[in-house]
């Protein structure tokens, strides 16, 4: 293994969707990719919104992928790793208590807001003395506690957007702790990400904000930040952001709509890339394809239909022991040589069921050319159905009638199935049966 090592730190308070699968997929595609390590973090220190459900979904998310994580930990268990570090940045000077209320604070932003300038802290509480302090608290009043940005421009080489400088003078300095103790994110990921030794931080563009005063908090700490990324927002595909369906799409909708977890990983790997899509069977593939210096800056459009196209090639190229044990929870029992005769006409793998109620449960057949249905009903060769019987028999039937072409096969097609358009009809012969064909064939339902 290398020293490489990520985590995807999802905060249990929702399912996941395909904007934060995606950056799990990305952290543990590089993770592979370099023969590193993945870890699983779960931010669950939000207490009000965290549930066990959501974190049992998430994991049911990365099972499904297929993404195995090396090692988890989760923040509800380091309180007192972020309460040391708190002390550590107090020790400091870098952390500094605060008494403001939450409505004080917001008058202060109005206030500013409506003087033309930015609504940044103003630092207030740095001026606060001893007697005002103990004052607010005998008042019951509890402090929380900001981190002293220093005014510079951060700068980092951010391994999807390059150069990146960020004036610090333009940012509040961020609250660590709450006044009721709880600790806030951005320090706590600080914390983590030092004590858990990860090399490279990769998330959304929409943290790029955090991670400027990040890396004042790493440095802080007396740790150097490791190296970042962030990627580009997924958006549909106009360009706009993620429509409301779309953003809350979860991963469970995408599994029960017949997407497979290939596909998906297939399009999350590129969208954001001006690499093709490449429709990949196994998320091994999709690692040997990977390159995360090939994402832009640019938005990642995220579009369904692409999904679907893409899940259409996947599934066409699944073999039997890949969907085996699904096609028996159907009950569709043709084993291999059902589904190679249906698989490339199939959008998703529960199709294969559709298709196998067709050969074998009565259907409502359709009778387009009743010359064309009789004749194949009389001339339907003895002995075995297999699928090489198809061209001597409708050679005959074409004989018989004068009928050649679509003339021919759509009326034995409607016949045969009720339907317009599916596989290819030979080698389901033999799943109908040959009571079933003939009676079909004389427009009766069987
Ligand atoms: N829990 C944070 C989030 O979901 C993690 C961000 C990070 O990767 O640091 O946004």
């Amino acid at each position: 293994m290398s020293d490489v090592k990520v985590r995807f730190a999802p905060s249990p308070t929702g399912n996941l969707h395909v904007g934060n699968l995606r950056t799990a997929l990305v952290n543990y595609l590089f993770a592979q990719r370099m023969g590193g390590h993945f870890m699983l973090r779960i931010d669950d220190t939000d207490t009000d919104r965290s549930t066990p459900e959501f974190e049992a979904s998430i994991r049911a998310d990365l099972n499904w992928m297929g993404m195995k994580w090396d090692s988890e930990d989760r923040q509800s268990e380091r309180l007192d790793r972020y309460d040391a570090a708190l002390a550590d940045l107090v020790a400091a000077g870098r952390a500094y208590a605060c008494y403001e209320t939450p409505e004080e604070l917001a008058l202060k932003r109005k206030a500013q807001l409506s003087a033309g300038r930015p609504p940044v802290y103003d630092r207030a509480a740095l001026k606060l003395t001893d007697d005002q302090k103990a004052a607010f608290e005998a008042e019951g009043r509890r402090p929380h506690w900001r981190f002293l940005l220093e005014d510079t421009d951060v700068k980092w080489t951010d391994m999807v957007r390059g150069d990146v400088s960020y004036h610090m003078s333009s940012l509040s300095d961020p609250v660590l702790m709450r006044e009721d103790g709880r600790v806030i994110y951005t320090m706590a990921s600080v914390v983590d990400d030092i004590d858990h030794g990860i090399t490279h931080i990769i998330r959304g563009e929409d943290h790029v904000t955090n991670s400027a005063a990040q890396i004042q908090l790493f440095e802080a700490l007396g740790a150097t930040a490791p190296k970042m990324g962030h990627v580009a927002l997924l958006a549909g595909a106009d360009g706009e952001g993620l429509s409301k369906r779309l953003g809350s799409l979860s991963i469970a909708q995408l599994r029960d709509e017949g997407m497979e977890p290939s596909a998906l990983a297939s399009l999350l790997a590129r969208i954001g890339t001006s690499d093709p899509v490449v429709p990949q069977v196994s998320l091994s593939d999709v690692v040997d394809g990977f390159d995360l210096s090939r994402f832009g800056r640019a938005t990642a459009k995220f579009d369904p239909d692409e999904l679907g196209q893409v899940n259409a090639r996947v599934v066409q190229q699944l073999g039997f022991e890949a969907v085996a044990e699904r096609l028996g929870e159907m009950k569709v029992d043709g084993g291999a040589a059902f589904w190679v005769a249906v698989r490339d006409n199939l959008s998703t793998v529960v199709e294969a069921g559709d298709w196998w109620q067709v050969c074998t449960q009565t259907i409502t057949p359709e009778i387009e050319d009743q010359a064309v249905t009789d004749a194949a009903a009389d001339l339907l060769p003895e002995g075995e159905l297999q699928a090489d019987i198809w061209g001597a028999w409708t050679k005959a039937v074409a004989a018989a009638t004068g009928v050649k072409g679509r003339g021919l096969f759509m009326p034995l097609r409607l016949a045969l199935t009720g339907r317009r358009t599916g596989p290819e009809i030979a080698p389901l012969l033999a799943f109908m049966g040959r009571d079933r064909i003939l009676a079909r064939l004389r427009g009766e339902a069987a």
